[in-house]
């Protein structure tokens, strides 16, 4: 039998051929399209799509594939991210940094070499019972597909930390990263795609819309492939996941508080908080952002700060740099609140003093300001290395507005002193995910203090410090009054 095929059909495969080289640099391997069951052909190319609702298909069709691999697939995959981000940190570090331009190369590097450190496939445990009514398996099993969304804070080490908690815990993911950040995610996506074709044949577990938009994100929420949402991200978007009927594990805002009593060691406070703050310009949501200083000890603990590097800038510099950070919008109802400028977000010290007017050392890390706590630099969950330092008579004061300024996000906070009684009752009066007593904030997630590391804090619906345990569904299966072996 002879194949027949006429001009027109040969051109147009031969120009599909050559289109799909030059998308892929001439050097990716062709996808091949996935047979999703709707004999449509996918325009993806390793995890790459133009089209949420293509893109959210294909990762479903995945999905599938993994699941025949079980666990030890799920293992590979795994052990692909963490492979790769311990070698690519610099690589990547610097296509984020160049991409966001936003934070500390250094500490975008640190963040892809931190992310070993996330829990995989051994974390999830099944709880078995045995009983006169026989034997019962609880286990963790997959959602399906995830859709994940990240920030710009946090481009591809959010990907990467994600994709580990998901298919640890057997889902695929399709991703809508943020669009200042959606290159290097995207670049990242395709790699860790060809590493997983290569080693498990399974063509777009993780798959991610080229140019995100409102759209590309409402597509996700209304996909029927997409079981539920994973959403790290800032006020806007978790209300609008929270609004989209699709369930939500929204790992939203903060604005962590810091406290500082009598009985701290106050220049390990300093250093500490130095540490934290000025990690990747503050960008991180766990940073501490504005400080509590108890009467007692407060200028001993400004001496302290300077002596670790920070550096003031005056009442006059600080309004100068506040009128460049926030501009004020009008409410429905006639009030007027703080709007933050992102030009100045994740900018260096050094910019942020040349904007207020002020002078320092080149290479300074951090500054700081005397304030009252209704400055917005305090009421605002900022994301620069400038923290506000608010005087306060006791204890009781600190605690209260530090509730005021964590807004009930129940996300981070921290505390420095040697008193037990205060550790408690800041405890419970903030209620955050994660308290941090005598450490920098990334002591919270494992650096410097003990714990594994994780880039999604679900506070807003209260899953928490996301692991793979955070995207099962526990199912129970019964066996009735047999196979107990007493
Ligand atoms: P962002 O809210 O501007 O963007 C986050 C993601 O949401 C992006 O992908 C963006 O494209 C999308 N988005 C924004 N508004 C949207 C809307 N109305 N509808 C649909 N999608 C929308 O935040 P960012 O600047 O990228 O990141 C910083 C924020 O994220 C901070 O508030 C920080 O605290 C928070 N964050 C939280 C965690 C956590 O674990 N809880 C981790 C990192 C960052």
């Amino acid at each position: 039998m002879s194949l027949q095929i006429d001009e027109a059909t040969l051109k147009n495969v031969v120009e599909d051929v050559l289109k799909q080289l030059s998308q892929s640099g001439g050097s990716a391997p062709v996808a091949k399209s996935t047979d999703c069951g709707c004999k449509k052909k996918s325009k993806g190319r390793d995890g790459v799509f133009q089209d949420a609702g293509e893109a959210a298909e294909a990762a479903s069709y995945a999905q599938k594939e993994l699941r025949k691999q079980g666990i030890a697939g799920r293992a590979k995959v795994i052990d692909i991210v963490k492979r790769t981000c311990a070698e690519k940190a610099d690589e990547w570090g610097l296509l984020e940094f160049n991409e966001t331009k936003i934070g500390r190369l250094e500490h975008k590097v640190a963040k892809l070499q931190g992310i070993p450190s996330v829990p995989g496939v051994e974390w999830l445990m099944p709880r078995g019972m045995s009983g006169d009514h026989g034997i019962t398996m609880e286990e963790n099993t997959p959602f399906g597909v995830v859709g994940g969304i990240t920030p710009v804070t946090h481009s591809i080490p959010t990907l990467s930390c994600n994709i580990i908690s998901m298919v640890a815990a057997g889902n695929s993911v399709v991703f809508n990263a943020h669009p200042g950040g959606a290159k290097c995610a995207a670049e990242a996506v395709r790699y860790y795609n060809r590493l997983i074709k290569a080693e498990l044949g399974i063509e777009n577990l993780v798959t991610i819309i080229e140019t995100p938009t409102l759209e590309s994100f409402d597509a996700l929420c209304k996909s029927p492939h997409v079981d539920i949402l994973c959403v790290t991200g800032g006020p806007g978007v978790v209300n609008a996941a929270m609004k989209s009927g699709k369930r939500s594990i929204c790992a939203g805002p903060g604005n962590p508080p810091v406290v500082i009593d009598e009985s701290a060691n106050l220049r390990k406070a300093a250093r500490d908080i130095l540490f934290g703050a000025a990690f990747d310009n503050n960008l991180l949501c766990i940073g501490e952002k504005q400080i509590f200083v108890l009467d007692k000890v407060y200028g001993a603990f400004l001496q302290a700060f300077k002596e670790a590097g920070a550096v003031q800038i005056s009442d006059n510099q600080l309004s100068r740099l506040s009128e460049s950070v926030f501009t004020y919008k009008q409410d429905g109802g006639g009030c007027s609140h703080p709007v933050l400028n992102r030009d100045l977000v994740g900018a260096d010290a050094t910019r942020l003093a040349e904007v207020a007017g002020a002078t320092c050392p080149s290479g300074t890390e951090l500054l700081f300001a005397e304030t009252d706590v209704d400055n917005p630099f305090v009421m605002e969950e900022q994301m620069m290395p400038m923290l506000p330092i608010v005087r306060v008579s006791d204890i009781e004061e600190a605690i209260e507005l530090s509730v005021k300024s964590e807004h009930g996000y129940k996300h981070s906070s921290m505390i420095h002193t040697l008193n037990v009684e205060h550790m408690g009752m800041m405890a419970r009066a903030l209620d955050s995910t994660l308290f941090v007593k005598n450490g920098s904030c990334l002591a919270g997630l494992g650096n410097g203090g003990e714990g594994y590391g994780s880039y999604s804090i679900a506070t807003t619906t209260g899953e928490g410090i996301t692991t793979p345990d955070t995207f099962t569904r526990r199912r129970r299966c019964v066996l009735v009054d047999n196979l107990q072996m007493y």
